[in-house]
């Protein structure tokens, strides 16, 4: 399954015509990216989200109880993507960050510190017992703003802690800027469009260079 972070990373993308798309540009953008989180967000914060994030995430009630402030959250995933990314770009093996944010990362220590603190937000997990035993995060906010930005913290230091992180790459393909896990040792591309893209244009390359 997509953890939060790398589909919080994967927001920006190629827009298939030469240019960097990101879905992340307005508050309503991001509100509307949020809301096809919840499996996600569900993941980290537990079977139960947070009172007002799950009511803001149903797709019935979010409409009659907008409790997420749209700005709020937007700048806080924006900044929570540079970290992500940041921190991204210094796992993927070679060490060759995607191209779009490579020459402007954020210092290695900021985007530890705001990953770690914005997870120190949730608190801990505790085990409670209904029916059957399930992890229960005790958060320490009520800010359903906070507490988006701390799964999004959570979700990376898992990421970044785990199996998968080996897995992570940057697509190489010019201009995309995705990073992906890698299926198969012989995978070099994010998908088969990003293969097919850079196959027709080296044979491009080799037909005028010839
Ligand atoms: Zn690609």
């Amino acid at each position: 399954m997509t953890t939060l972070a790398f589909a919080l990373a994967a927001t920006i993308k190629h827009d298939g015509h030469g240019g960097i798309a990101d879905l992340l540009s307005t508050p309503e953008e991001s509100v509307a990216w949020l809301r096809e989180q919840k499996p996600p967000l569900t993941h980290v914060l537990g079977p139960v989200l947070p009172t007002d994030l799950g009511r803001f995430l149903h797709p019935i009630r979010a409409e009659i109880l907008p409790n997420l402030d749209a700005s709020r959250a937007w700048c806080e995933l924006v900044r929570m993507r540079r970290a992500v990314r940041a921190l991204f770009a210094r796992a993927v093996a070679p060490g060759a960050p995607s191209k779009v944010d490579a020459d402007r990362l954020m210092e290695l220590d900021d985007a530890l510190r705001m990953v770690n603190d914005a997870a120190g937000r949730l608190g801990t997990t505790r085990l409670e017992w209904v029916d059957e035993p399930r992890l229960r995060w005790a958060y320490q906010t009520e800010d359903p703003v906070e507490l988006l930005a701390g799964a999004v913290g959570r979700s990376a230091i898992e990421f970044l802690s785990g199996p998968d992180r080996e897995r992570l790459r940057a697509c190489p393909a010019a201009r995309c800027v995705k990073y992906f896990l890698q299926d198969d040792p012989r995978q070099t591309w994010c998908s088969p469009a990003c293969g097919n893209r850079e196959r027709v244009n080296r044979h491009y390359r080799k037909r005028t260079a010839g």
